[in-house]
């Protein structure tokens, strides 16, 4: 398995996770929640692949552990960035300097990094904003759907998660090409 050129980051809620099945305790956390279909085989698939995956979320730190601790899935993330330890949400550019920090990156590798999310306003808007490549998941139905800013655009849209494998495989070897060409 040679290592990956792209670098990924990645919202839960609706993105991986389906936000209609979460489960709460009384304090509000999240105790469970099932995944979008076809969701956990593609996010386990791209980290037995050698894919650097980060977790870049809003919401409660004990929520995302409680999801992914009950569902097995939580160590295909490297790093986990959650807005409540962060002290903000995204869209905002704290979020992804966190991300980029704890990944070890720099500006250079910006055009190696795909943000996926299923929110225009949040993923999308804050990876378009920051400079890295936004991947839209519209399964859900919840949240906004328009573009109701200029900068809410995707650079890429999926539907299922199974395109989603498919679009990242193509960015890969795009991105190994541009490696490549960059090294003399
Ligand atoms: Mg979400």
């Amino acid at each position: 398995m040679s290592e990956k050129q792209l670098i990924i980051f990645t919202d839960s809620g609706d993105t991986i996770i389906d936000e209609a099945t979460q489960e709460f305790d009384k304090a509000g956390i999240v105790t469970r929640a099932e995944f979008i279909p076809g969701a956990g085989k593609v996010l386990k698939r791209l980290h037995e692949e050698g894919y650097h995956i980060a977790l870049v979320a809003d919401g409660e730190w004990d929520s995302f552990q409680n999801v992914y601790r009950e569902n097995g899935l939580g160590y295909c993330f490297e790093q986990w960035i959650v807005s409540e330890v962060v002290g903000e949400q995204k869209p905002s550019v704290k979020m992804f300097d966190t991300a980029m920090e704890k990944m070890g990156l720099s500006e250079e590798d910006k055009p190696f990094i795909v943000m996926i999310g299923n929110n225009l306003k949040k993923d999308i808007a804050g990876a378009n904003r920051y400079g890295i490549t936004s991947i839209w998941l519209d399964y859900s139905p919840r949240y906004f759907h328009t573009e109701e800013e200029a900068d809410w655009h995707p650079d890429y849209t999926v539907h299922t998660p199974e395109e989603l494998y498919a679009l990242i495989g193509r960015l890969e070897m795009q991105a190994e090409k541009r490696r490549e060409n960059t090294i003399w």
